[in-house]
């Protein structure tokens, strides 16, 4: 059995430990975005490869859902104590290793792919980690600047972490993916498929980003298997997290039945062959199989039934 995931960060992250344990023996391949990736304090930061890479190879932080276990901060403060911007960002020491190969190796003429893959061979996190492209797309967000009153882009993560989504969004723009190319292995892992699954990621900046790589949606829809999406959304709200903030900016209603549409019919032009809702959620998404069952990663065990009940659908 072959598995492909279209993932972000966090909610990809649970899913796919829930897959991997649902599925042994599987071959999997994590197909993560790269558009929250940035560059602070001179390093490249790629936040939802790290959540799945640590996720996925116990070193994550289990409460914060990001960043290393048993972190400590002395980097940060000593930053802090330069006054070097941007002091918002927590960036672990533990973490800072991690991220000081990564730019090292970038710097070197490694692509991203190349460089995971050996971050990876550290994490072990048994699936095979791609990020969505190796050329660079930055997500960013338009805001009207409340000191000035003008309208500007800000990146993805400054908009997400520094002011918690809380300013308005006009729009997002994915600055650099109409130049991107899937990276190697990405669309030949799509088309060798028996299950593609998308997981209940944040559907505008986090799968919506991956599948804005040209190409990637193509393939989605082209897969010889069927295509299953998990809801993030669950009785009307984002589990985790802000994702509610960012629906509404690309005019889709915050509900199963919302992301659903959003995501489409196979059959009617979208990418969707079943779709999963929480237990109790309505969802009439026309054309798909919508199934109901608990969505919630609150344990292991949870997560694996989750995922079996993806892959099920995958094999109907
Ligand atoms: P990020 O990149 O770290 O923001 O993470 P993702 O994009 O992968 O995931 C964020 C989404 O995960 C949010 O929209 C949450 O609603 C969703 N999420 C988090 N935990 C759960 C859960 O237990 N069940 C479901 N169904 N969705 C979840
Ligand atoms: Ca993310």
């Amino acid at each position: 059995m072959h598995i492909v995931v279209l993932a972000g960060g966090v909610g990809g992250a649970r899913f796919l430990r829930g897959v991997t344990a649902a599925a042994p023996g599987a071959r999997i391949t994590a197909v993560i975005n790269t558009g929250d990736d940035v560059t602070l304090h001179g390093l490249r930061i790629c936040p939802d490869l790290d959540s799945v890479m640590y996720t996925l190879g116990d070193g994550i932080d289990e409460d914060r859902g990001w960043g290393r276990r048993d972190e400590t901060w002395t980097v940060r403060a000593e930053l802090a104590a330069y006054g070097a911007e941007p002091t918002w960002f927590g960036l672990g020491d533990r973490d800072v290793a991690t991220h000081l190969v990564r730019t090292r190796m970038l710097d070197a003429g490694y692509p991203l792919s190349e460089v995971t893959a050996a971050l990876a061979d550290r994490w072990r996190p048994g699936v095979r980690l791609l990020p969505m492209s190796d050329q660079r797309v930055g997500t960013h967000v338009v805001v009207t600047d409340p000191a000035t009153g003008r309208t500007r882009a800000i990146h993805f993560q400054e908009w997400w972490i520094r002011h918690r989504a809380a300013l308005d969004a006009h729009r997002f723009v994915q600055v650099g993916v109409d130049d991107a190319r899937p990276a190697p292995g990405v669309l030949e892992e799509l088309a060798a498929a028996d299950a593609v699954l998308l997981a209940p990621s944040n559907p505008v900046v986090s799968i919506g980003t991956v599948l804005g790589v040209p190409g990637i949606r193509d393939a989605v829809r082209a897969a010889g298997s069927r295509v299953v999406g998990v809801s993030p959304i669950v009785g009307g709200a984002a589990v985790r997290g802000m994702a509610d903030r960012c629906l509404p900016v690309v005019g889709v209603e915050v509900s199963a039945e919302g992301v659903g549409r959003h995501y489409g019919a196979r059959s009617a032009g979208g990418l969707l062959d079943a779709w999963l809702v929480h237990t109790g959620d309505a969802a009439d998404v026309p054309g798909v199989d919508v199934r109901a069952v608990p969505l919630l990663m609150t344990d292991p065990e949870a997560t694996t039934a989750l995922a079996r009940a993806a892959l099920d659908a995958a094999r109907a």
